[in-house]
């Protein structure tokens, strides 16, 4: 078998070895059993269920909410070699009845869909008597309203599958799961069993920089900043269609090649940018967060977020655009605590649990900016994985903040999530630090707790650091099943049955070094 397996991957694929997790993945799947891949963009996640797909019996169902991207994943498993189809609705009805008759012809390996397709009935009539070998849900974090791109349709694809097959193995993968996400998608597919690999997503040479964003200034600093990068090529994200223009057009008064893509554009001029950005006859592409959903330059150097991303995932997938030919990419953010707000502001129409998502994932986003602590370390500290030392590759790194001794506020921090008995937030947990009465206070009498009001001297924002230091480091986490409260780890109670010296930092005090831009 495993010899089988290697002439597949050489003679279909053209690769004369495995890379990182996919060959335990692929046997695992070939074996089938439900199995969970996270994996960072460009690994390579592809392979690991079009190779089982080709050579498993049947055909594999892969749902993928690209449908753009569609026609040309499965142009390439032509030219490959491999007979595979979509059914998106971009298929007319005589176009799609003739993939259903090709599949249920049973030649078919690989069988596209994109989800709202999925949920049509005679969609699933047609699966249903279709010989099928595995389902692969790409993009599984579209499951997740803590994700960076809920989509409804995906939450009814379980049900689906189980009228489509019984025990139909199931591969869910993705490229951003923090462990919030990543059990959501399990819960949801209902595949907590489900075998789990999980790649490390630090991305080693991209090199990390958050600068306050200051009136004027921002731009000026852009445009020496891409001046000394001539003939690379960059992506500058902005939030706004016309912020994208704006700032391309100060580039190209200022004599930088750039071209600006968002989706108010015409396709024509959308398609033609992005084919001049990919074969660099512009340098630099101003986009709104439309661009880059499958985008694979390998040789982007840098990209800047003019904007604050709405969340740590999205920034995650939009710096990890850069170098990923495996050379240095410099990620560069300009942040604003204001841009928070206005962002907070666009949701104030949405439902409430959806604005509440959006407000925590905002300000787990400020609070990176914010942050002195090394970058790498926080990044991947909220993707689930503990880095030991800081990276010496990232802007905190390269210009360390003053450290002050946290040994006392560190014990204080932990006392109080121990003395309120690892059941409230970071909020609370600060309020009863700094005494701050109020009805919660009163109806659990916190406030007659010994740890109550200890830290008055200090400001909420230092307590707030301490806590978040005291989760990157391990001493505290937050309870994921419920999102928000703060509990205490083995190490944590370690440190207060002995304490000793630990070096924190004070946050970056963005709002003096800035005054507010322009209104847009
Ligand atoms: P992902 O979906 O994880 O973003 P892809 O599946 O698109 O990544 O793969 C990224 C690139 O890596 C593709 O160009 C693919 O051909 C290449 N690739 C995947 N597996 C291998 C391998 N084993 N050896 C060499 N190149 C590979
Ligand atoms: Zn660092």
């Amino acid at each position: 078998m495993d010899q089988k397996v290697k002439d597949n991957l050489k003679q279909i694929f053209g690769f004369s070895q495995f890379r990182g997790n996919q060959e335990a993945i692929v046997d695992n799947i070939l074996g089938g059993s439900n199995t969970f891949v996270i994996m960072p963009t460009g690994a390579g996640k592809s392979l690991c269920y079009q190779l089982p797909a080709v050579i498993k019996g049947g055909t594999a169902v892969v749902i993928s909410p690209l449908i753009a991207l569609m026609k040309n994943q499965v142009d390439q498993l032509n030219a490959f070699g491999i007979n595979a189809y979509f059914l998106n609705s971009t298929l007319n009805k005589s176009e799609s009845t003739k993939v259903k008759k090709e599949v249920l012809a049973g030649k078919t390996k690989l069988l596209y869909v994109a989800p709202e397709s999925l949920t049509k009935e005679e969609n699933i009539q047609f699966l249903k008597e279709a010989q099928l070998s595995f389902v692969a849900i790409d993009e599984a974090h579209c499951i997740s309203e803590w994700g960076h791109d809920f989509r409804p349709e995906y939450r009814k694809i379980k049900s689906i599958i189980g009228q489509i097959g019984e025990n139909l193995p199931i591969i869910a993968l993705t490229a951003t799961a923090t462990p919030k996400v990543q059990q959501d998608i399990q819960r949801n597919l209902q595949m907590e069993e489900a075998d789990l690999f999980k790649s490390s997503f630090n991305r080693t040479n991209l090199y990390y920089e958050v600068r306050p964003k200051v009136k004027n200034e921002t731009k000026k600093q852009i445009i020496k900043y891409i001046k000394s990068q001539k003939g690379k090529s960059g992506i500058i994200y902005c939030l706004s269609r016309k912020k994208v223009e704006e700032i391309a057009e100060l580039l190209k008064v200022n004599g930088v090649s750039a071209a600006p893509y968002h989706a108010g554009l015409d396709q024509s001029v959308r398609v033609k940018n992005q084919d001049d950005f990919l074969n660099e006859e512009v340098d630099v592409i101003v986009a709104t967060i439309a661009f880059g959903m499958g985008i694979d330059k390998p040789d982007v150097r840098y990209v800047i977020h003019y904007d604050v991303p709405k969340s740590l995932e999205g920034y995650y997938q939009e710096t990890g655009r850069a170098g990923r030919d495996g050379l240095e990419g410099h990620c560069l953010m300009f942040y604003k605590y204001d841009d928070i707000i206005k962002l907070e502001k666009f949701n104030k129409d949405k439902p409430v649990t959806e604005r509440e998502n959006a407000r925590v994932l905002l300000q787990e986003m400020a609070a990176y900016a914010e942050s002195t602590v090394c970058r790498r370390k926080s990044l991947l500290h909220y993707f689930g994985e503990y880095m030991e030392k800081d990276c010496g590759f990232c802007d905190n790194c390269k210009h360390p903040k003053e450290k002050f001794e946290g040994k006392e506020l560190l014990t204080h921090a932990i006392e109080a999530v121990k003395a309120t008995n690892s059941r409230f937030n970071i909020d609370h947990i600060v309020n009863v630090i700094r005494g701050e009465q109020n009805e919660y206070m009163v109806s659990y009498s916190h406030d007659k707790l010994d740890i109550f009001g200890i830290g008055k001297d200090e400001d909420e924002r230092l307590w707030k650091t301490v806590i978040r230091q005291a989760m990157i480091n391990n001493f505290l986490e937050k309870d994921i099943e419920n999102y928000g409260v703060i509990k205490i780890t083995p190490k944590g109670l370690e440190y207060l049955a002995a304490p000793y010296s630990i070096m924190m930092s004070k946050d970056h005090d963005f709002e003096q070094m800035l005054i507010d831009e322009t209104p847009d």
